[in-house]
C-alpha cells in the first residue's frame, strides 16, 4: 500500500523487530519516523490512512534515546579549556567522535581558566543542531572558577574567584560571553552567592552545586534561589556526615520547593565512585541521577600526558591524576561504558540505566519536550544496542550517522 502524503511527501520509515525504551519500560513496538521526528503510528493509519514506505529490520535490538553528556571536557586529544584560534574544529571533532558511544548531543564544559580563555573560547561556542557531522551542542557548561579552594579537586587554584566585589557583575566580567552558556558550577557558600544563583536562574542558566564545603542548609538555600543540579556527587564535596550530610544531604531533603526536582551528575567510571556509594545514590533518589563522563582530552587516546585546562595530566588506564599528584581529574570513560558500569554496579533495570543518561539529562535541561525521550514528535535522536548495550547504531534526527561495521540494517 503506497503511504498518504497528504501530509508529508517526506518518507515514512518503520524500524521492526526491536524493543523501544517509552513512559519507562522496554516495549516490543515499531519505531515510525517521518522529517526527522518520532511518529505516531495512530495517527498515520486512522488519519492520515498511511503505510511507511521504508521498512528496517533491527535484528533484535533495544531502541533507547541518544545519550546526552551535560559535563565533557573534551576527548580524543582536544580540551575545550584550551584558548586556541578554532576552538570549532576541536568541538566538531569530538561531536563526531562520541557518535559511537551514543552521545547525540552534549554541553561542552570548560574547567577553572583566566578571564582571557574564556574571552578567547566562548564566543566560538554555539548551540547547534546534530547531524552526520556529529553530536548536537546544548550549551557550555562552565566549571568554576567560582569554587572552592579546599575542594578545588583539579582546578588551578591561582585562577579561583569570588562574588566579593560586584556578585553577577564579577561573574559578568570574568565570562564575558554568556549567550551560549547552559550550566554553571559554583560552591553556593560563596558570599553573595544566592543573588547570583537568582540571576543565571532568571536567564535560563542552569546552577550546579559542586567544588564546594556547603553545609546542608547552604544548599537547600541555594536550591530555594534556582539551583538544579549536584556535580559530579561525592567527588569535590565534604563526605557525607551524619548530624550534617552536606551538598549530599539534598538527594534526601524535605526543604526542595514543591515540584522542583535535584538533579546530580555520576561519574560512573568504576574510578571516581565506589559501587557502594553509587548504590547508596541512586536507592535514595533514582529520578535525579544523571549519568555524566566528565571527559577530558585523553579520553580515546593511549595513556601518557594530556592536558586539563592549564594543568597537565597523566593516564594511567582508567585513572588520570593532575601529573606528580593523587588528585583525579576528570575520567577518560565514555558514555556507553558509564552506562553499562552503572547498570552493573546498581543492579538497576536496563530502563532506569539508559534514563540515566537520556531522560533525565533532558529534564535536568528542561528540554524533555524534544529529547531524551521516544516520545511522539519528539526529535528522533535514537540508538540501537544490543541485550549488553553496546551501541550499534546512533541516529539523529531519523538519519544514521554511525554504526558498527558489522552491523547493516
Ligand atoms: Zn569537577
Amino acid at each position: 500500500m503506497p503511504s498518504n502524503k497528504s501530509v508529508s511527501d517526506a518518507p515514512i520509515f518503520q524500524f521492526t523487530n526491536c524493543r523501544i525504551l517509552r513512559s519507562h519500560q522496554l516495549q516490543r513496538e515499531d519505531l515510525w519516523v517521518r522529517e526527522g521526528k518520532i511518529l505516531n503510528p495512530e495517527k498515520l493509519f486512522f488519519d492520515e490512512k498511511g503505510s511507511a514506505d521504508i521498512q528496517l529490520n533491527c535484528k533484535d535490538s533495544i531502541i533507547a534515546p541518544g545519550f546526552i553528556d551535560v559535563q565533557i571536557n573534551g576527548g580524543f586529544g582536544v580540551d575545550f579549556s584550551l584558548a586556541t584560534d578554532d576552538v570549532q574544529s576541536g568541538i566538531s571533532l569530538v561531536s563526531q567522535k562520541i557518535l559511537s558511544h551514543g552521545v547525540t548531543s552534549f554541553c561542552p564544559t570548560l574547567v577553572t581558566s583566566p578571564p582571557s580563555v574564556y574571552h578567547k573560547v566562548l564566543p566560538q561556542i554555539s548551540v547547534r543542531n546534530g547531524g552526520p557531522h556529529g553530536a548536537g551542542i546544548l550549551g557550555a557548561h562552565l566549571e568554576g572558577p567560582f569554587i572552592s579552594k579546599e575542594k578545588k579537586g583539579a582546578h588551578p587554584e591561582h585562577y579561583l574567584s569570588t562574588f566579593d566585589s560586584g556578585a553577577f557583575q564579577d561573574l559578568l566580567a570574568t565570562y564575558r560571553y554568556l549567550d551560549c552558556v547552559r550550566i554553571i558550577t559554583l560552591a553556593p557558600e560563596m558570599k553573595r552567592s544566592s543573588e547570583v544563583i537568582q540571576e543565571l536562574t532568571r536567564r535560563g542558566i542552569c546552577v550546579s552545586l559542586g567544588h564546594s564545603v556547603a553545609n546542608l542548609s547552604q544548599a537547600e538555600e541555594a536550591v530555594r534561589h534556582g539551583a538544579t543540579f549536584i556535580t559530579h556527587l561525592f567527588n569535590a564535596m565534604l563526605p557525607f556526615h551524619h548530624r550534617d550530610p552536606g551538598i549530599v544531604g539534598l538527594l534526601t531533603s524535605d526543604q526542595i520547593p514543591a515540584r522542583r526536582r535535584v538533579f546530580y551528575g555520576m561519574i560512573s567510571d568504576g574510578i571516581h565512585t565506589n559501587p557502594a556509594a553509587l548504590r547508596i545514590a541512586h536507592r535514595a533518589h533514582p529520578k535525579g541521577l544523571v549519568l555524566v563522563t566528565d571527559a577530558i582530552a585523553g579520553m580515546g587516546l593511549a595513556p601518557g600526558r594530556h592536558t586539563l585546562g592549564q594543568q597537565v595530566v597523566e593516564v594511567d588506564g582508567l585513572n588520570t591524576y593532575i601529573a606528580g599528584t593523587k588528585t583525579l581529574s576528570g575520567s577518560v570513560a565514555t558514555m556507553d561504558s558509564c552506562v553499562r558500569h552503572f547498570l552493573e554496579a546498581t543492579g538497576c533495570t536496563v530502563e532506569t540505566a539508559l534514563e540515566a543518561a537520556s531522560l533525565h539529562p533532558a529534564q535536568l535541561l528542561g528540554i524533555e519536550h524534544r529529547k531524551g525521550t521516544l516520545n511522539y514528535d519528539n526529535d528522533a535522536d535514537f540508538l540501537l544496542l544490543d541485550n549488553s548495550l553496546h551501541v550499534r547504531a546512533t541516529y539523529i534526527a531519523g538519519e544514521r550517522v554511525w554504526s558498527q561495521d558489522i552491523f547493516t540494517i
